[in-house]
């Protein structure tokens, strides 16, 4: 299979390579390849060969919303590193899948473009950003999107507009339909000082730095909150901050983070979120439901 990527030159194919570095919980998990397509026609070769070929494949964006839960990956995980154009023309916006969203909301507040202040502290990238409706500080992505642009399963380039992305919380209609690769976001933003757009993120992130563990790996909050509830308070109330399962960890700092402490593995954390999800459920049954997608 590798030789047959490598054929197709459509950029950086990297065989047998371990994830280790591509997923914030730094968990280990070997594929047989992660190819970097350099544009769209490379990335519809590729994925037209993959499809072709029955091989399974994955977008991966930063990582930062899913867990390795085995060791192996027996396919190939497409990065679109390439994808990293931002074009700004008034309050329009409009930024390539492979943006980092921390680097965009700096560069919009810069400019004096409000908006994305909330998104100061997401490590993730603008293609999955959108995809999972990312949100803070009563913010979400959701409220800026004018259209994205995606590659349909016939590989075909489609834009589509705000009504037919049906966001909601943490979801998305994209979000359902994995057969989409998101290309492009244009979003829509306002006007304001630099100055108090930088303020407010400052502060945002000071907030964030208090009350979530970023000083270690993990994968961001691993369950939704229930409504009119929160997914940390209910784990704090059974005593679960600091259960342990081999290297994972419930935070110290917030319940509905697990935290890598070193020697993690995929199936630490997993068994960690089987053993909350039944705590939960036996003492009050709730189900909490996941936020973070498991990579089987
Ligand atoms: C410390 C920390 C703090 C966080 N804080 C927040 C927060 O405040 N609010 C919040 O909402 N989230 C938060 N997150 C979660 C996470 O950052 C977001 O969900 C983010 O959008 C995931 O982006 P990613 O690029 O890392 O996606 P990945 O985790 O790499 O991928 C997520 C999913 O999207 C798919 N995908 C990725 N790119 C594409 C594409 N271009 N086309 C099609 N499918 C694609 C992947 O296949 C996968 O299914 C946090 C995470 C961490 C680690």
């Amino acid at each position: 299979m590798i030789e047959k990527l490598k054929d197709l030159q459509i950029g950086e194919v990297l065989e047998n390579i371990d994830l280790k570095e591509y997923n914030t919980c730094r968990v280990s998990c070997l594929a047989k390849a992660l190819v970097k397509p350099k544009d769209i026609e490379s990335l519809k070769r590729l994925l037209y060969f993959l499809k072709q070929e029955k091989i399974e494949y994955r977008i991966l964006g930063n990582g930062s919303n899913i867990l390795f839960v085995s060791p192996n990956f027996d396919g190939v995980l497409i990065k679109l590193d390439a994808f990293q154009k931002i074009e700004i023309e008034g309050t329009n916006v409009v930024a390539e899948s492979g943006v980092p969203l921390i680097y965009l909301a700096q560069l919009c507040a810069q400019k004096g473009l409000s908006g994305l202040e909330f998104a100061c502290g997401i490590p993730g990238l603008v293609g999955a950003s959108v995809i999972m409706n990312v949100g803070a500080h009563n913010g979400e992505i959701a409220s800026l999107v004018k259209t994205v642009k995606v590659l349909t399963n016939d590989l075909e380039v489609k834009e589509l507009t705000k009504n037919a992305l049906n966001f909601s919380y943490r979801n998305s209609f994209l979000k359902e339909h994995k057969e989409y690769v998101v290309l492009e976001v244009t979003l829509e933003l306002q006007k304001k000082n630099p100055k108090d757009i930088l303020n407010t993120m400052q502060e945002y992130n000071k907030t964030r730095k208090k009350h979530q563990p970023i000083e270690l790996p993990s994968a961001g909050s691993v369950f939704k909150n229930p409504s009119n509830d929160s997914a940390g308070r209910i784990i704090e109330s059974l005593g679960l901050k600091g259960k342990r399962i081999g290297g994972a960890e419930v935070s110290q700092k917030h319940a509905n983070f697990i935290v890598n402490t070193g020697t993690a593995t995929g199936k630490d954390i997993y068994d960690l979120i089987l053993f909350i999800q039944k705590s939960v459920k036996e003492k009050y049954n709730i189900d909490l439901s996941l936020e973070q997608e498991l990579i089987k």
